[in-house]
């Protein structure tokens, strides 16, 4: 028989390109894994250990023989906890068919897409963005339409460019504030400016990527577009979960609320593609959601304090420049010059590599982001690891 290449792989995945952040902490882990001793600033999850209270509610759940499959949509009592959390957080009102639990935001966002796109339809994306929404996009049949800030423009959009980015194809935009990369969040005169040009569109639905709400730290409280415009709410989608709040990335459980409608076609897709998230993993999100929020106070102001400083040394980097954000836990500097400075490198990408094979620090780059020239640190790491890094960099730096 003769022995014929058949390529298997779709057109439609060959397309997508692999997550860039998930690559860096993967290759800075394997390099550890071989004797290196890498600084790993690539990884967006908090290195705080998830908190004991949510811990036992796993171990009860177990005992209890929570070990069977649950609704598809979560079991009442996370769903209740989700809606009880919007309520006392967000003054948003939420009923239990709103309400869609998954696994993980990421899973959240990648069903609502494939929900509301149709082959073609325009998803609004303003870069910087989180690596994973045009991939999201493109397999849901979406086309991306990327709308570039910088960071002059504190990496915000503005109505006038929301405006100039709608067309007759658009169909949702995303929304992530606090921001990854960026750590910027968008103030209530900002919103209620980008709120003023959606209310025109009624075709565009918003969803809004809140996954960092609770590492904030801006100098007005957080406010929502739901809030602020209700007429908004019956094409607004709030994507939320407790991986980045109470250090729950490995628990993987996501939540979306919305319009019935589009929730109900969300938990459609999950039913025949994933079914509930894990049974464990919801029973301890009901204690991250219900239970004391004491847990979250040493972790955003030791996020704070982080930022802080790593805000300030990397200013005093040559060809580094940095501003300061509201919450998450990124920092975003733009490197070109420094980029400049060094032979043989001619982007971000290369200068990633190069501080990876030069300093043993790992950062992702700009470019997965949308936003080349600059690189993305991720300062959900001690103190000392931030120093030593930051060292690093410096020297090798100093060499060029
Ligand atoms: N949105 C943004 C902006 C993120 O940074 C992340 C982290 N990976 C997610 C969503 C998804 O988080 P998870 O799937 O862990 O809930
Ligand atoms: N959101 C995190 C990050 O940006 C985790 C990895 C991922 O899911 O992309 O690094």
């Amino acid at each position: 028989m003769t022995d014929l290449h058949v390529d298997f792989v779709s057109e439609l995945i060959k397309k997508v390109k692999p997550s860039a952040t998930i690559a860096v902490s993967m290759k800075a882990a394997e390099l550890r894994a071989a004797g290196k001793d890498v600084i790993g600033l690539g990884a967006g999850e908090p290195d705080f250990d998830t908190p004991e209270h949510i811990k036992q509610a796993a171990y009860d759940a177990i005992k209890n023989g929570q070990t069977k499959y649950t609704a598809v949509d979560g079991t009442p009592e996370l769903k209740q906890a989700i809606i009880g959390k919007f309520k006392r957080e967000n003054n948003l009102n939420f009923a239990a068919n709103q309400v869609l639990v998954s696994c993980g935001a990421k899973h959240s966002i990648s069903n609502l897409l494939a929900a509301v796109l149709n082959p073609g339809d325009e998803v609004i994306i303003p870069a910087p963005y989180w690596v994973s929404y045009p991939d999201m996009a493109l397999l849901a049949g979406g086309k991306s339409v990327i709308v570039t800030t910088t960071q002059e423009e504190d990496f915000k959009i503005t109505s006038e460019q929301l405006e100039a980015s709608i067309s007759d194809k658009s169909r949702i935009i995303i929304l992530n504030t606090p921001s990854n990369p960026t750590g910027k969040a968008y103030r209530k005169a900002e919103l209620q400016a980008l709120g003023e040009v959606m209310l025109k569109y009624p075709q565009l639905m918003i969803a809004t990527d809140d996954i960092y709400e609770h590492i904030y730290w801006g100098d007005e409280d957080i406010t929502n577009l739901g809030v602020l415009f209700p007429e908004l709410m019956n094409r607004m989608v709030f994507i939320n979960g407790v991986s980045k709040a109470y250090a729950m990335t490995g628990w993987r459980i996501g939540y979306a609320a919305g319009p019935v409608e589009v929730i109900t076609a969300m938990r459609k897709i999950q039913s025949q593609a994933t079914s509930n998230p894990c049974s464990i993993s919801q029973a301890a999100s009901v204690a991250a959601l219900n239970g004391s929020q004491e847990c979250l106070i040493p972790m955003k102001k030791a996020f704070k304090e982080r930022h802080d400083w790593l805000i300030s040394a990397l200013n005093e980097l040559p060809g580094f420049s940095c501003i300061k954000g509201e919450g998450a836990f990124y920092a975003f500097p733009n490197v070109e010059q420094a980029i400049a400075k060094i032979d043989g490198v001619s982007n971000d990408v290369e200068f990633s590599t190069w501080l990876l094979e030069n300093a043993e620090v790992a950062v992702v780059p700009g470019t997965p982001f949308g936003a080349p020239g600059h690189v993305r640190l991720s300062f959900a790491t001690s103190m000392d690891n931030l120093q030593k890094a930051v060292e690093r960099i410096a020297s090798c730096l100093a060499k060029t």
